[in-house]
């Protein structure tokens, strides 16, 4: 409407000053100059660099309480605590007590900070308002402080018009814009503005008697944060976000399908166990993948079969359309026929399916069940790991007369297993810095560790030969088969050194 308005202003000026007789062209020709350089401003993207700060100003309140996120107990425990602070200002002012500035929230991704963020807004009745680091940065010099500034007036003028006491300013990624100085890939000079003016707005903020303002930053990499922000007065409380453990698996398994029918069969205690190692993120996935299979096949109901497709994906990634050859394909099945014999062999009852169906970067796999939430490892267990490993080169050897580069993988995780093992003091080298090791002593190392389980491996398989020939041919047909099915398939519950656990 602007534009049209403006263009009628000029044809109408145009106009009047050639029916008074005037020479139009100088007037015309700095006008289309001027016009030139506009339009080649903008289509460098000019105008929209300067954009300001997209940040996500909650208006409805957070709709999140901390009853909506599963697990994580000791980091709740701790922003409760340090959220007394805003609830209760009388009280922390009767001691004289310094408001908290800002919480720190470290960890992987997917484990709910943001959630715990949002929980905190509502549980202390604030304004939210949250952007990501990756915004504040600019190649232009000034940009980002100016939007540090304009997140802490937002933060302030939005609490003001909902009448409300206090704000919480979420930012994620906090790395990419607390970066050590003289770390960030942006301009050097851009990077500690905009860091000096958060440092700024963060000791500014006791002066704001009115409205407390809390800042909650989010990384899973607190190693590359400038000492400035971590010292007490900036950031004062670092609350630890880890991966769930089994009560928190389950727990958020079941807020994801508390809205999901889900079938009789189906038992979140298992797949909370099936799961360790998983994110809330890819629970709530999980979850929601379950739930467009059985919609796919028309299903009333959720079953565990589709729990048991979703988690294949979710690990692995989506099914891919291309298929190998026949001679291809029954290598595959060998290959993964080997790993989960040698599962079986060192922990019974541990596959819980083989498949060859390719999905993401693997042409087939097998799963593996933890046994229990685990943290820390023995040396009979690496090993034992390392033998999976190792099983599926192995039987591609023994029964085929030779190996494939689709061991590559194997071996490269089998050499990091070995190397843990020396790492932690457990190998014939005794303790060692791994990193001060001369490169032929590691060499050794490794070796003992690797040819030491290659036997063993080469023994079992030798021995179960025929077997792994025959479960291997009926993997090619179905493509995939539970750890059950294997089971009986192998015959290996009726043999007594399948039955006690080895690890
Ligand atoms: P990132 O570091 O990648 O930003 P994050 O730690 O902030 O991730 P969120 O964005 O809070 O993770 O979580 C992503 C999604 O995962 C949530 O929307 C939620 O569905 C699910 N989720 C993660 N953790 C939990 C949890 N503890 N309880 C319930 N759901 C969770």
């Amino acid at each position: 409407m602007l534009k049209e308005i403006v263009a009628g202003v000029v044809l109408g000026l145009i106009a009047g000053l050639l029916w008074l007789g005037y020479n139009v062209f100088p007037f015309v020709f700095a006008l289309g100059l001027l016009f030139f350089l506009y339009k080649t401003f903008e289509s460098r993207g000019g105008i929209k660099q300067f954009a300001p700060l997209n940040v996500h100003d909650s208006k409805a309140g957070t709709g999140i309480g901390f009853s909506d996120i599963g697990g994580q107990n000791s980091a709740k425990r701790e922003l409760l605590e340090a959220l007394d602070f805003i609830r209760e200002p009388e009280k922390i002012n009767l001691m004289g007590i310094r408001p908290l500035k800002g919480i720190l929230l470290v960890g992987p991704p997917g484990t709910g900070k943001t959630l715990l963020a949002k929980a905190a807004a509502s549980h202390t009745n604030s304004a939210f308002i949250s952007a990501a680091g990756s915004e504040f940065i600019e190649m232009y010099a000034g940009v980002g402080a100016q939007r540090v500034r304009q997140i802490f007036e937002q933060a302030k003028s939005g609490a003001r018009k909902k009448t409300k006491k206090s704000a919480i300013i979420f930012i994620d990624e906090i790395d990419i814009l607390g970066a050590s100085r003289g770390r960030g890939s942006t301009s050097h000079l851009e990077h500690e503005q905009t860091l000096n003016q958060l440092l700024v707005e963060m000791d500014g903020l006791s002066l704001d008697g009115k409205i407390c303002i809390l800042l909650i930053g989010a990384t899973n990499r607190p190693d590359l944060l400038d000492d400035a922000l971590l010292r007490p007065g900036r950031f004062d409380r670092i609350v630890q976000v880890e991966l769930p453990d089994f009560e928190g698996r389950l727990q958020i398994l079941k807020l994801h399908t508390r809205n999901k029918p889900l079938a009789e069969d189906v038992q979140l205690r298992k797949v909370a166990a099936d799961t360790f190692g998983f994110s809330g993120a890819h629970l709530e996935s999980l979850a929601n993948e379950a739930a467009i299979a059985a919609l796919r096949e028309k299903s009333k109901f959720i079953h565990k079969k589709h729990f048991c497709e979703s988690l294949d994906k979710v690990i692995m990634g989506e099914k891919l359309d291309r298929r190998p050859g026949k001679d291809e394909c029954r290598r595959i099945a060998i290959h993964e026929i080997g790993h989960a014999l040698i599962s079986e062999h060192f922990r019974p009852g541990s596959v819980s399916t083989v498949t060859i169906i390719p999905r993401g970067k693997a042409m087939g796999y097998i799963r593996q069940t933890p046994a229990e939430d685990s943290y820390i490892y023995t040396k009979d267990y690496l090993e034992g790991q390392i033998a999976v490993l190792l099983g599926g080169a192995i039987s591609e050897e023994e029964l085929l007369g030779n190996r494939s580069t689709g061991a590559a993988n194997d071996f490269q995780q089998a050499v990091e297993l070995a190397k843990k093992i020396i790492k932690s003091g457990m190998s014939s080298l005794g303790i060692v810095s791994l990193k001060d090791l001369p490169g032929d002593t590691l060499h050794r190392g490794l070796q003992e560790i690797l040819e030491g389980q290659e036997k063993k491996v080469r023994d079992i398989i030798k021995k179960y030969k025929g077997l792994v020939k025959e479960a291997a041919g009926c993997l090619v047909e179905t493509e995939r088969i539970g750890g059950k099915y294997l089971r009986s398939l192998l015959g290996t519950e009726k043999k007594d050194e399948f039955k006690k656990e080895a690890i």
